[in-house]
């Protein structure tokens, strides 16, 4: 593995830039808003991608009738704080507790892994994941990660 020092928001460029054409194809935007600091993390890179990638993937697959997801950024005190948030059916308060547990999936051709290795990389960043979600308007998922200058 390689462990080393990130610019978060380097990293979601490319996410995103790798979901665009998907999120397009379903009439959804995705808006972005980092910021003009550098979000700086350590971790692997790899890892990190991953977690953006499920994440902002589910967000697609929820949103049927397209609309916006909306990806922002910030530095909260010694955290980065990461919230994508779109505008799909939202998660029952009684499904919400099943989140991230192995095989739990609402799909035909879901896994029902990806939420599940997201949250394990981010426990493995000392990092934390949660879910917000309000039916008929939408979840939020919030993933926080230590905020780590290269030179400290
Ligand atoms: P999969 O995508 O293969 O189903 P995941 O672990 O990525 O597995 O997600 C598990 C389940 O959580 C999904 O099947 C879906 O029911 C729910 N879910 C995840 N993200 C969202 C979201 N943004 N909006 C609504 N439901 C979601
Ligand atoms: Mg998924």
């Amino acid at each position: 593995y390689e462990l080393s020092y990130h610019d978060i928001r380097h990293v979601m460029r490319e996410t995103v830039t790798l979901l665009e054409t998907q999120a397009i194809l379903h009439s959804i935007q995705i808006e972005r808003d980092f910021g003009p600091d550098p979000l700086w993390i350590y971790g692997v890179e790899s890892q990190i991608k991953q977690v953006f990638i499920n994440v902002i993937k589910n967000a697609i697959e929820a949103m049927t009738d397209g609309g916006a997801i909306h990806v922002h950024m910030k530095r909260i005190d010694n955290s980065v704080r990461i919230r994508i948030m779109d505008e799909g059916p939202g998660i029952e308060d009684s499904q919400l507790a099943k989140m991230g547990q192995p095989f739990y999936t609402t799909k035909d051709k879901g896994t029902g892994l990806g939420l599940m290795v997201s949250y394990k990389i981010v426990d493995n960043h000392q990092g934390k994941i949660q879910v917000y979600s309000q039916l008929g308007s939408g979840t939020t998922f919030e993933i926080l990660l230590p905020f780590r200058y290269p030179d400290t």
